[in-house]
């Protein structure tokens, strides 16, 4: 028997992968902070080799590439930061190092959308940052691309345009947690399930956009994506 509900129930957030019809069901963002060093500088936050640290937003949070977005409520600030994403396709609990890489679905490219004015605000008063961060339509991701596929990449560029022009070139070689000990790190707090997302960090060039803006963004072997703020 279906379960009847009082209110509509909220659909399942999933995301297009690269040479299939088939969706990826999202059930978890985290997003790493400070995982480039050039970021973490222009930051003015030293970086700290002793533990990730991380946040998280809502499911529904994801926007596929190609949305129109209003430029969002309650800030004045609002920024990109666009990021290499892992996609976890099976259980991850207490793994290492070397074992990590074999819960990998495949991985994509995401913005990590900020109310900048917000985040900062929190973070001087020692605050949490969903304002900042977990807000509506605040995770745009472009196609997952398997691993079958692409493998694991270690060395591609990843950047971000506004109006075509250059605002973030980085390389995902640049991470300073990479993609095993993330897992391994985060397998450590959590049973990471299918369809969990961990967007690893931006590089350097964060910037405001406004009305009207035209962004683009991608990374090397792993597709590229579109966002408009209306
Ligand atoms: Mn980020």
């Amino acid at each position: 028997m279906s379960t009847s509900y009082a209110v509509p129930a909220t659909e399942i957030s999933s995301v297009a992968i690269n040479g299939t019809d088939d969706r990826f069901p999202v059930r978890r963002i985290f997003c790493i902070g400070r995982n480039y060093a050039d970021h973490a500088k222009e930051m003015g936050q030293e970086v700290d080799r002793e533990t990730p640290f991380f946040f998280t937003k809502p499911a529904d949070a994801i926007i596929p590439s190609g949305t129109t977005i209003p430029y969002p409520k309650g800030t004045k600030n609002f920024h990109h930061e666009i990021e290499f994403v892992i996609a976890i396709g099976s259980e991850a609990s207490d793994v290492s190092t070397d074992h990590a890489k074999d819960s990998v679905f495949g991985y994509g490219v995401g913005i990590d959308l900020t109310r900048r004015d917000l985040q900062l605000a929190a973070r001087e008063k020692g605050r949490p940052w969903d304002a900042g961060k977990a807000f509506d339509q605040s995770a745009l991701m472009g196609s997952i691309y398997p691993v079958a596929s692409v493998g694991h990449p270690t060395d591609a560029r990843i950047w971000l345009s506004i109006n075509r022009e250059m605002k973030q070139d980085g390389n995902i070689s640049n991470l300073i947690w990479r993609v095993e000990e993330l897992i391994a790190f985060m397998s450590s707090l959590y049973v990471l399930k299918a369809g969990d997302l961990i967007y690893t960090g931006t590089p350097a060039g964060v910037s405001p956009m406004v009305s009207g803006d035209a962004i683009a963004g991608g990374i090397e072997g792993l597709g590229e994506l579109e966002l408009q703020i209306a």
